[in-house]
């Protein structure tokens, strides 16, 4: 016999498995269906490890070891996969890790949306069916002016659904410098096809004039757009259309003129020290007909995308079937509303809602901070590794303000070694933060680990896990 086949006549039976004690404690936990699905899959991948290995003799087929790998299985199974990190990455609406963290009335009300029946959809004061848009649509109107207004999923959908709605086999001309990608997967020539309308391009990547538009314009233009290039800006020779001359050609056609806000704000961000961001009130001012943007970036709230503007259009947008396949759910309802509740007092917002508050937070209280927590991180790292604090640059993040720079202050990690051989050792340190029961994201920067601090606000919690269990860092490749 090979010691391969000897060492596969020692796994137990599923059966013999499962009337283990250990793993009769474990049916009651999750269920036999599963638990037995565990365990022949942990029996299945032994032996596939053992007829791959050479040295099988490694490999432990005793009935305690099998039933550690079953319990390890069924507990991955059973856990939630979207977990709580520290967002240290210096980038506050980050869409990687979530984007906007919502105030404590929102979470407030999504628990209570969630927990119990509502009238989501029912109008309490006349006893027959509501709308779902009521809920919001009167405070969106008063925060930005609009006339009425509706919400979907998110901004791509929201502009999808205009497009769709407004323009659907007719043709738009849009600006060569505002053909944006957003993360990837949103192109606007691509959501412009899909929504079932041609794209025009006008101007170049770096000037578009007004005669470019005029000359794009014909019986087929459904509408002029403007998409606020959120995540770029081109600088040097450049000139966009003002948005006051493109809403009177607009207007001069008898089409609308909309604007993608991306970010798109509902209060003057420079009252918090912040750069100045496209104000949706603005933006009707210079004639926009229908404005669109997100929830969860500036705005602070949840996944969203905002739809504003004139009556008769926002009720064209409201009958497209297509709005019901984007349609807000009630938990998401109840965290916008109480989001947007918020901002009927502005001098309360850096206050109450988180995004303001981390955007605006002073660059001395970080500093203080990092003081404060410096000391715990040094114990966990070890005599490998030395911590500065250093002052940085946070982003606001999700394409807003992109040349906004927030000075803030980091703990920054280098290995004690030098330069050699850092970038393999700082990627290690890396993997052994994201290790920890709430793992901490940073960026490695000039062969160092920036922790910028802007969005640690629980540095208890930060600390606590640093001291509770030491991660050896291997130092050595
Ligand atoms: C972010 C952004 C979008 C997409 O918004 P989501 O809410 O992420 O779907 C669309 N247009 C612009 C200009 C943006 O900045």
């Amino acid at each position: 016999m090979t010691s391969s086949k000897a060492a596969l006549a020692t796994i137990p039976s599923v059966d013999a498995i499962l009337r283990l004690p250990s793993i009769e404690a474990l049916i009651d936990t999750h269920g036999r269906a599963l638990v037995t699905d565990a365990a022949r899959t942990t029996l299945s991948d032994l032996r596939k490890k053992i007829t791959a290995e050479n040295e099988s003799s490694q490999i432990a087929t005793d009935e305690e070891s099998i039933s550690a790998v079953i319990s390890r299985l069924l507990k991955s199974w059973s856990e939630p996969s979207l977990q709580n990190v520290f967002n240290l990455t210096g980038t506050v609406l980050h869409t990687n890790l979530g984007r906007a963290l919502l105030p404590e009335v929102a979470i407030d009300a999504m628990v209570a949306a969630g927990r119990q029946a509502s009238n989501l959809e029912f109008n309490l004061a006349t006893g027959k069916r509501g709308d779902r848009d009521d809920h919001f649509n009167e405070i969106i109107c008063r925060l930005t002016g609009a006339e009425d207004a509706t919400v979907v999923n998110n901004n791509a959908a929201a502009v999808l659904l205009c497009l769709n709605t407004l323009a659907l086999r007719k043709e738009v001309p849009v600006s060569r410098g505002e053909l944006i990608e957003i993360g990837g997967s949103f192109r606007m020539p691509d959501i412009m096809s899909r929504a079932g309308c041609k794209l025009i391009e006008v101007g170049t990547t770096n000037r578009t004039h007004l005669k470019d538009f005029e000359g794009a314009i014909n019986e087929r233009t459904a509408l002029l757009m403007k998409v606020h290039t959120s995540n770029y800006a081109i600088e040097g020779f450049t000139k966009a259309v003002p948005e006051k001359e493109l809403a009177s050609l607009a207007h001069k056609n008898d089409i609308p003129f909309i604007v993608d806000l991306g970010s798109g704000t509902l209060t003057d961000l420079t009252q918090f020290g912040l750069p100045h961001e496209p104000i949706a009130q603005e933006t009707f001012a210079q004639g926009a007909d229908v404005v669109t943007f997100s929830g969860d970036k500036l705005l602070g709230g949840p996944q969203a995308g905002i739809i504003a503007g004139r009556a008769d259009l926002i009720a064209k947008i409201k009958s497209n079937p297509m709005k019901r396949a984007m349609r807000l759910d009630k938990v998401t309802i109840a965290a916008l509303t109480a989001v947007l509740q918020l901002y009927l007092n502005p001098e309360k917002l850096a206050e109450r809602l988180p995004t303001i508050r981390l955007l605006s937070r002073p660059q001395d209280e970080i500093n203080k901070l990092a003081v404060q927590v410096q000391p715990h991180l040094q114990d966990w790292l070890g005599p490998d590794f030395h911590t500065t604090i250093e002052d940085c640059h946070s982003q606001i993040g999700s394409g807003s303000l992109p040349l906004a720079k927030l000075p803030s202050a980091a703990l920054v990690i280098r290995s004690k070694e030098g330069k050699r051989k850092s970038g393999a050792l700082m990627r290690r340190l890396a993997d052994a933060l994201r290790k920890l029961p709430c793992p901490v994201i940073g960026r490695i920067q000039d062969n160092a680990l920036w922790l910028d601090l802007r969005c640690l606000e629980d540095e208890e919690g930060f600390a606590a896990q640093l001291s509770a269990k030491h991660v050896p860092i291997e130092t050595q490749s």
